[in-house]
C-alpha cells in the first residue's frame, strides 16, 4: 500500500470511530487505541506535508450530530495536542521557549522557567455557556469547534452552572460537564436493573446524558461541571491563566484547583504526583493540561487548526492494553513447576512496551480459555511483570499444545498431584532451576548479595562451578577471575560480599532456602516460632501445624524439605562452612506491638521501607501493603500517597517518623 493509500484508509478508520463517540456517544475502541490511530496518520503526514487536507482528522475538532440546532460559536473551540511521556512534554516547552524567547535546542540548566498553569484533565464533555449582563443565556457542545449544538436547556438542569453571575458581567466560559464516579456506578447499576445499555465510562455517562432530547432525563441524572477558562470583555480580561479562573470562582464558577509551577520539571511533577492520587478522587481525570499562564504569551504562541500551541493535555498512560497474543512459552523457575508465558504483539503499557505478560499457571490458562491467537487484555500488576486478564477470539485462536518436556533439560514433566501444573522432576541436573534457586538465594530479601547478577550466576551454573548455594562459599578469587566481565576488582568485591553474607539474620536465611511456598512473610513467622534453624529442621508436622499463619500444605512442605537427604547435606555443608544465623526476633514477652497493624506510605528520612518494616515485624507488628478499617497505625512520610488519604477517611490514627522512632525506642544503632 502507498503512503497516500495508507493516510486515505487511516483517515476512514479515525473518521467512523470519531463519529461513534462524538456523535453517538458509543466508543467501538479503547482511547489509546483510537490515540494511536490518530498519532500514526499525524507521523505519515508530517513526512508527506503535501498529502494534508484542511479535512483530515488531524486538522479537526469532534463531530456534530443532528439531534441539536446548529450553533456557529462566537469563539472557537479548541482541542489539545497530547504527550505521553517526559519527553514529548520537554520537547512542546522547547517549542514554547523558542516561539517565546527565541532560545532554540535542548533544555538545559539554564533554559528559563516560565510559569505554567497545570490542572487536572477532566474526562467529560466539553461545552461552551455564554453569559450577558451575568445571565445564563446559551449553552453549546464544542461540536467541530466552529458550530456547536445547542443544549442549554440541559445545561440549565445541571446545578453547578449558575443561572446567574455575582456581578452582571459578559463571559464566555468554557468548561467540561462530567458525571461523578459515584453517581455513574449507581446509575449503571440502575441501567442493568431495568434492562438497559449500561455505559463504558463516566465520560460517556456524561456526553449521553447532557446531549438528551428530553431535558428531565439529564436532570433526572447526575452531573457537574469543572470550569476551566474564560474570555472576558477585553477591558475586563485579566492578564494570566490562573487569575481568569479566580475571577471565575468568584463570580460563581465551579473550578478546580490551578497550580502555577515554574518551568516543564515542575509540572512533569506535578503530572507524577496526581498520578498517585487520581484513582481517591470522585471523577474521572486522564491527564493533566498544562499551560502557559501568561495571556500576553498565549496570544504570541496562538493555534493550529486544531489546538492551541500554548497548552497541551498530559495523557495518563493507559493501565491495562489489548493486544494479540502471539505465542506461548514455558519456562522452568526454581521449584521446577512449568510456566506458561504469553508472548505479546508488543503495546505501551503504564509507559513501558510490554511483549511478554505472566499466565502464572495451567489453572490460569483454563480460567482464561487461553489459546494461541486470541486478543488479550493486559495489565500491569503488583509486580513488573504485567499479566493477562482477559482474551477474546479471533479468527486466528488456536489451541496450544501442553508441553510434555521440560524446556531446559528435557526431562519428562510430572503432573503435581491435585493441581493443574506440571513440574521437572530433574532437581538437581536441570540448570534453569539451579539458576532460579540461586538467584532467589542471594536476592535482597534473601541473603542478600551484592554484585551476584543473573549473567554471574548462569556462567557459574554452565561451567559447572555451583550446584548448590553452599557452593558459593567455596568459591576462589581466581575461578571467578576466569569469568565473562569479571575484573579483578569486582571478582574481590564479590567474594567479600558472599564472605559479609555469611552473618545474616535466620529469617532471611529461612526465606533463601526457597522452601516451596514458604515467602519473607513465613519466614518471619517460622523465626518468631522457632529459636535456631536446628528447631525448624527438627520441627515435626504437629509443631508446624500449630502455628498461626503457617497452613496445612506450608506445612507439609516445610517438613518435607527438612526431610530431604540433599537439602539437609547441603545445609550441613554451609553451616560447616561459617555460616551464623542471628535470629532478631524477641521472645513473646518482648513483642511489645504484637497484634497491631501498621501501614507505611511516603518516604522515611532514616529508614527504608523493608527497614521499617523489619523493625516492626521484630516487636510482632503487621505490616500489611494497604490502609483497611483493620489498620491500627499510618506511619506518613515525605510525599505520602493515596494511604494517607484512605487512612484519614478512615480516621485511623497517622503518625510521623518521629513518633514511629519514640514507639519503637529507636537509637541510633537500632
Ligand atoms: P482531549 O479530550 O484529548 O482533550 C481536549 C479536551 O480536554 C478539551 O476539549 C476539554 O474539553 C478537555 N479538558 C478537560 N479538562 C481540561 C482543562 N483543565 N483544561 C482544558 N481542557 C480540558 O481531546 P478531544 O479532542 O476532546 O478528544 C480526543 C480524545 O478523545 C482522543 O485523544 C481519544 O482519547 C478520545 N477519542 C476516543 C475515541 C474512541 O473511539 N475511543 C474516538 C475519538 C476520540
Amino acid at each position: 500500500m502507498d503512503v497516500q493509500e495508507k493516510i486515505k484508509k487511516l483517515r476512514k478508520e479515525i473518521e467512523l470511530y470519531s463519529y461513534c463517540y462524538y456523535v453517538e456517544d458509543n466508543p467501538k475502541i479503547e482511547d489509546y487505541e483510537y490515540d494511536a490511530l490518530f498519532r500514526e496518520l499525524q507521523k505519515l503526514e508530517s513526512e508527506h506535508p503535501e498529502l494534508i487536507t484542511p479535512d483530515s482528522p488531524t486538522q479537526r475538532v469532534g463531530g456534530i450530530s443532528e439531534k441539536f440546532e446548529p450553533v456557529a460559536h462566537k469563539n472557537r473551540l479548541y482541542s489539545l495536542d497530547n504527550a505521553n511521556n517526559d519527553e514529548e512534554l520537554s520537547k512542546w516547552y522547547e517549542r514554547v521557549l523558542k516561539d517565546t524567547t527565541g532560545l532554540e535546542g535542548q533544555l538545559n540548566l539554564f533554559s528559563p522557567k516560565i510559569p505554567l498553569a497545570c490542572e487536572y484533565k477532566i474526562d467529560g464533555l466539553a461545552v461552551s455557556l455564554t453569559y450577558v449582563n451575568g445571565v445564563f443565556t446559551q449553552g453549546l457542545t464544542r461540536g467541530d469547534g466552529v458550530i456547536g449544538e445547542d443544549i442549554t436547556n440541559n445545561l440549565k438542569t445541571i446545578k453547578a452552572i449558575p443561572l446567574k453571575l455575582f456581578e452582571p458581567v459578559n463571559v464566555e466560559v468554557r468548561g467540561e460537564v462530567y458525571m461523578p464516579v459515584s453517581s455513574f456506578e449507581k446509575l449503571n447499576a440502575k441501567q442493568l436493573e431495568a434492562g438497559q445499555k449500561t455505559f463504558a465510562n463516566p465520560r460517556n455517562a456524561a456526553a449521553g446524558t447532557v446531549r438528551q432530547l428530553d431535558p428531565k432525563i439529564t436532570a433526572s441524572r447526575d452531573l457537574s461541571i469543572f470550569v476551566y477558562g474564560g474570555i472576558f470583555d477585553k477591558n475586563q480580561a485579566p492578564k494570566t491563566h490562573s487569575e481568569t479562573m479566580a475571577k471565575l470562582a468568584k463570580l460563581g464558577f465551579r473550578t478546580n484547583k490551578v497550580t502555577v509551577v515554574e518551568g516543564i520539571e515542575e509540572a512533569i511533577n506535578f503530572c507524577k504526583k496526581t498520578d498517585e492520587v487520581r484513582h481517591t478522587l470522585n471523577y474521572a481525570t486522564d491527564g493533566v493540561v498544562i499551560k502557559v499562564d501568561e495571556i500576553s504569551k498565549q496570544l504570541e504562541l496562538g493555534f493550529t487548526s486544531r489546538v492551541p500551541k500554548w497548552a497541551i493535555a498530559f495523557k495518563f498512560p493507559p493501565e491495562e492494553v489489548w493486544t494479540e497474543l502471539e505465542s506461548l512459552e514455558f519456562s522452568v523457575g526454581r521449584t521446577g513447576i512449568i510456566t506458561p508465558v504469553a508472548n505479546l504483539k508488543p503495546v505501551l503499557l503504564a509507559g513501558s512496551t510490554v511483549s511478554r505478560a505472566s499466565l502464572y499457571n495451567f489453572d490460569e490458562i483454563q480460567r482464561l480459555n487461553v489459546q494461541v491467537g486470541d486478543r488479550a487484555l493486559v495489565k500491569k500488576a503488583a509486580e513488573i511483570i504485567p499479566k493477562v486478564i482477559r482474551v477474546e477470539k479471533t479468527k486466528n485462536s488456536k489451541p496450544f499444545e501442553m508441553p510434555k518436556t521440560c524446556p531446559c533439560c528435557s526431562t519428562p514433566l510430572v503432573e503435581v498431584e491435585g493441581e493443574v501444573a506440571l513440574y521437572c522432576p530433574n532437581k538437581s541436573g536441570c540448570s534453569a532451576q539451579i539458576k532460579g534457586r540461586i538467584e532467589y538465594f542471594v536476592s535482597k530479601n534473601a541473603m542478600d548479595i551484592d554484585g551476584l547478577g543473573e549473567s554471574i550466576i548462569s556462567q557459574l551454573v554452565e561451567r559447572k562451578l555451583v550446584y548448590s548455594y553452599a557452593d558459593l562459599y567455596k568459591l576462589k578469587y581466581e575461578q571467578l577471575l576466569k569469568l565473562d566481565l569479571i575484573a579483578e576488582k569486582s571478582a574481590q568485591n564479590l567474594l567479600d560480599a558472599i564472605n559479609a553474607s555469611k552473618n545474616t539474620k535466620l529469617p532471611k536465611f529461612i526465606n533463601a532456602l526457597g522452601i516451596r511456598l514458604v515467602g519473607k512473610e513465613s519466614a518471619d513467622i517460622l523465626s518468631q516460632n522457632f529459636e535456631n534453624i536446628e528447631a525448624l529442621k527438627n520441627a515435626s508436622i504437629e509443631d508446624l501445624n500449630a502455628i498461626d499463619g503457617i497452613g496445612e500444605k506450608m506445612a507439609q512442605s516445610i517438613y518435607d524439605y527438612f526431610h530431604n537427604e540433599e537439602n539437609l547435606k547441603t545445609l550441613n555443608e554451609v553451616l560447616s562452612l561459617g555460616l551464623k544465623l542471628e535470629n532478631t526476633y524477641r521472645r513473646e514477652e518482648d513483642l511489645k506491638l504484637k497484634g497491631l497493624s501498621f501501614v507505611l506510605t511516603g518516604t522515611l528520612e532514616e529508614f527504608s521501607r523493608d527497614k521499617a518494616q523489619e523493625i516492626l515485624k521484630s516487636l510482632g507488628a503487621k505490616t500489611p501493603n494497604s490502609v483497611s478499617k483493620n489498620t491500627d497505625y499510618v506511619i506518613a512520610g515525605a510525599n505520602a500517597g493515596s494511604k494517607l488519604t484512605k487512612a484519614q477517611n478512615l480516621g485511623i490514627k497517622i503518625i510521623n517518623e518521629n513518633e514511629f522512632k519514640e514507639l519503637i525506642n529507636y537509637k541510633e544503632d537500632l
